[in-house]
């Protein structure tokens, strides 16, 4: 039986690419260096996957920077004011091709990067093609080509990959009106069928076109869309196997189009959507179709190991049914969304023997598939491999160390008046009004205020021991004081400590809770150079001890005015960790919810009046198909309410979001209920009132009045503009007055300069208000 791989990561084991590239964009290597770093990771990954016994490898997996952004290149979907950069003197496909990942900026040039977005529900990032009405396609790059014979050089006949048309052009945007995307497939596949012809007659046997939107809600033309494509790909290139992969959820209602498409291989994520299985293998005309079906057994978005046992019971099946030369074992999806090497985890302090036994990263999921592969044909009970994976799996299903009855017990406890504040906020809102004191139009940041060097400087210093615990905690402090005083001398009505304690709104919580760990190399790419190290929730989660009260009981100490506390909220922390497939995520959020929840009541005991609670990747984590959503935000919300309804009503509890749209979970906002509300929306303003002009939003709303992830100084008059423009659709008393994000990233002059600003505005906005009355 044949195992094969969608991808595997591309940046290194050590981040090889990205130091190389980022040395490339700064002018420090030249473009024969990169290329060479970039080359040695392609031939590595080879290797490894032959050293694993992986059947067919793929090519064209790797990536300079996005495959989707290299699929614009090879189809040359290059918008027109990228074509100065290829007209004019640096006539170097490099330079454009990392002008359109990055923009640029120089010798006289000023050219927008093109947009990116997250990889279906992945926190993989692409660059979003762009489409114009007339777009025509040619063939630009030879990349697929290239990386398909280099292998071929070192004796591996490997498995192009390519994102196939319908996806490529459904993840990609209409620049201008007048057409629909889908209506450019009859452009854009003759130059894939063009590539598919040359890379038939260079002799590849298998090539896999990933159509990931097969798991999504299509439309009648996108179905036929994908109807048309594939026929005439399969007519014009008959001798090419088509290894069609789907992935990341169930086909559902596209289960009937992806079966009969004339293709030689279906590839379906079991990880996400094992029903598909089932469907398949009583459809009579899959079965009698003589096309091989590809199992996504191992998962590709997970650091867990495999459970032999499960996933031979599914390919077990599918050889009953279809025969074993047609079944093929593979990853759920690409590798690339899974850390590089366990083996490089040698830190026994940080990541114990026991809990390392049930993990694996890409690399050892490579050995899982092989061996899979060759387990199913043979009779395994006894085999030793898949005698220590089931006591690795056992060890797991029954260990102390992620099992805690009282953590279970407690979320089993939970009651309906858990999730609900004292009073409504009708009632909150006028307690809080006399408690609290605050003026018209409150004004207050987001948390985090510019992390110097010399703040990370400390906390790098503290972790390698240079520096005590006692003075560590000193310079903290002194930090904490000054940002206090500063904000004091800006006017700003509701403060902040500044987060100068933490490294990550998430990694800092996970370190202070029970069941997570931490990697030191468990790098995945985020997007272009960028790779984040997830924590990882192995176990049950449980507070040992409060993780901020001691921070922000010292502010609010240091000033007469309100400090706020500042938490991470229960479904951004599962959000942005690798979390555990033994229990349904809504239960992990739910103990998160506890966890904070009680941190939240600390708190308050500590004198913490005003709470803010972070919740930005709420929307992130909805699911791909709209029938999925209600539920989902159903817990959502629900893990959010748990976290934040043990306080008082004259307790004010904040939220913030940001990062995406809202206007189509507005309603999902309003029921977290949170007093306070400061959101994303100074680049959109006008798409986020309009939401309010169909819902009114019932609590108070900070809507972001300049957007912190640019340098620029917003004038008084655009911010009071912005202000005036809310006022039509938020009552005044509601409104509050904020940047759209934490300043982290920012430097101090410009910070300084644009709160100034805004407190300007929100100075004068009150003085008319009270003209008026
Ligand atoms: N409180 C966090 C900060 O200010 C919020 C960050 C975020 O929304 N991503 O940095
Ligand atoms: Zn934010």
């Amino acid at each position: 039986m044949l195992s094969h791989n969608l991808g595997y990561p591309r940046v290194g084991s050590q981040r090889e690419l990205k130091k190389a590239s980022e040395q490339f964009w700064a002018g420090k290597i030249n473009r024969d260096e990169l290329q060479k770093v970039a080359r040695q990771i392609r031939h590595r990954n080879w290797e490894a996957q032959k050293e694993a016994g992986i059947d067919l490898i793929p090519s064209n997996d790797f990536s300079l920077y996005d495959q989707v952004l290299d699929t614009s290149f090879l189809v040359g979907a290059i918008p027109q004011r990228y074509h100065q950069i290829v007209d004019g003197k640096s006539n170097n496909e490099l330079d454009l091709y990392f002008a359109m990942a990055r923009g640029v900026q120089r010798d006289g040039l000023d050219i927008k990067a093109m947009e990116m977005t997250k990889w279906f529900d992945t926190n993989y990032h692409y660059i979003v093609p762009e489409f114009v009405k007339d777009q025509k396609f040619s063939r630009y790059s030879d990349k697929v080509i290239l990386e398909f014979e280099d292998a071929k050089q070192k004796g591996i006949l490997t498995k192009p990959v390519l994102v196939g048309p319908v996806t490529y052009l459904l993840l990609g945007k209409e620049k201008e009106g007048g057409f629909n995307r889908i209506d450019l497939l009859d452009n854009l596949l003759p130059v894939y069928i063009d590539i598919l012809k040359e890379l038939n007659k260079r002799g590849a046997e298998w090539v896999q076109l990933d159509e990931p939107c097969l798991v999504l809600d299509l439309t009648p033309g996108e179905k036929l869309a994908i109807e048309s494509a594939y026929a005439q790909i399969s007519e014009a290139v008959p001798d090419l196997r088509i290894l069609l992969a789907t992935y990341f959820g169930a086909l559902e209602d596209n289960l009937v189009l992806a079966t009969a498409l004339p293709v030689s291989a279906l590839h379906i994520d079991l990880t996400r959507g094992s029903e598909t299985l089932p469907a398949i293998l009583t459809s009579e005309a899959f079965v009698n179709s003589g096309k091989i079906l590809s199992l996504g057994v191992v998962d590709g978005r997970n650091i867990w190991k495999n459970d032999y046992k499960k996933s031979l019971k599914f390919i077990e099946w599918a050889i009953a049914v279809l025969g074993v030369s047609r079944v093929m074992v593979a990853p759920s999806s690409s590798l690339l969304h899974s850390p590089h090497d366990l083996d490089l985890e040698k830190n026994e302090e940080v990541l114990t023997p026991e809990i390392k036994n049930w993990m694996a990263f890409a690399k050892q999921k490579l050995n899982e598939i092989s061996t899979l592969a060759k387990l199913a044909v043979t009779d395994y009970s006894t085999c030793p491999l898949f005698e220590a994976n089931q006591v690795a799996v056992e060890s797991r299903r029954t260990s102390t160390l992620i099992h805690k009855a009282a953590v279970k017990d407690r979320v089993a406890a939970i009651r309906s008046t858990d999730f609900e504040r004292i009073s409504v906020f009708s009632e909150r809102q006028q307690i809080q009004l006399e408690k609290l004191k605050l003026p018209l139009f409150p004004s207050t940041t987001i948390g985090s205020f510019p992390q110097t060097d010399d703040v990370r400087q400390l906390r790098a210093n503290l972790k390698k021991g240079i520096l005590s615990l006692e003075e560590y905690e000193i310079r903290i402090e002194e930090e904490i004081v000054k940002s206090l005083r500063w904000q004091e001398g800006l006017g700003i009505d509701v403060l902040v400590h500044g987060e100068f304690e933490r490294n990550d709104m998430v990694e800092y919580f996970g370190e202070s809770l029970s069941g997570f760990v931490f990697t030191q190399n468990g790098w995945v790419q985020s997007y272009g150079s960028r790779c984040v190290k997830p924590p990882i929730i192995y176990g049950d989660v449980e507070r040992p001890q409060p993780m901020t009260v001691r921070w922000s009981a010292f502010a609010q100490a240091n000033s007469e005015k309100l400090v706020k506390g500042m938490l991470t909220g229960p479904v951004t922390i599962l959000q942005w960790s690798f979390v555990r497939d033994d229990q349904p995520r809504k239960d992990t959020t739910f103990q998160i919810g506890l966890a904070i929840r009680d941190e939240v009541v600390d708190l308050e005991k500590a004198g913490i009046k005003v709470i803010q609670i972070d919740e930005p990747a709420i929307r992130e984590g909805l699911p791909l198909r709209k029938s999925a959503w209600k539920a989902y935000l159903k817990w959502a919300v629900d893990a959010f309410r748990l976290s934040a309804a043990g306080v008082a009503d004259q307790t004010q509890i904040h939220t913030h979001m940001c990062y995406s749209e809202f206007n189509d979970i507005i309603d999902s906002i309003a029921a977290m209920d949170a007093d306070v509300i400061t959101i994303e929306t100074s680049r959109s303003q006008m798409e986020l009132l309009d939401a309010f002009a169909d819902f009114s939003y019932p609590n108070e709303i900070g809507p972001g009045v300049y957007d912190i992830h640019s340098p620029r100084v917003p004038t008084v008059d655009e911010i009071k503009s912005l202000l005036e423009k809310a006022l039509q659709v938020i009552p005044a008393r509601n409104l509050w007055v904020n940047p759209d994000c934490g300043l982290k990233t920012r430097k101090w002059p410009e910070t300084e300069a644009a709160l100034r600003n805004m407190i300007s505005a929100a100075n004068l906005l009150r003085e008319e208000a009270l003209a008026e009355h």
